[in-house]
Parts: C-alpha cells; structure tokens; sequence
C-alpha cells in the first residue's frame, strides 16, 4: 500500500508515522517539533495505540 503526503502528494513511506514527506513536515511543523511530532506518533505506535488489532508483525 502506498501512503502519500498529505501536502505534496509526493510517496512516503508506508511504515511512516505521519501522512507527510519530510519536506512538507519541516515547512509545516520546523525541524524540532516535526522531530517531536515523530517521535510522539512512534511511541504511540510502539505501544499499540494506533493500529490496534493490526497483525502485523
Ligand atoms: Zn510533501
């Protein structure tokens, strides 16, 4: 499955944990909150808060 962004349109990765490319996210959000907002989005997922039910891995 492709993900796209969400600004650009652009591919991105589709274990990504935000729906924009690293570009648009820094124009967006600025490197340290885009970092922050990653970081944030990846713990969640780490912990199972998004994708509940998901059997991958
Ligand atoms: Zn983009």
């Amino acid at each position: 499955m492709i993900k796209r962004c969400v600004y650009c349109r652009t591919e991105i990765l589709a274990e990504s944990v935000v729906d924009v490319c690293d570009e648009c996210g820094l124009g967006v959000w600025g490197e340290k909150m885009f970092s922050t907002i990653k970081e944030n989005m990846q713990g969640a997922r780490d912990r199972g808060d998004l994708h509940q039910g998901s059997v991958t891995g």
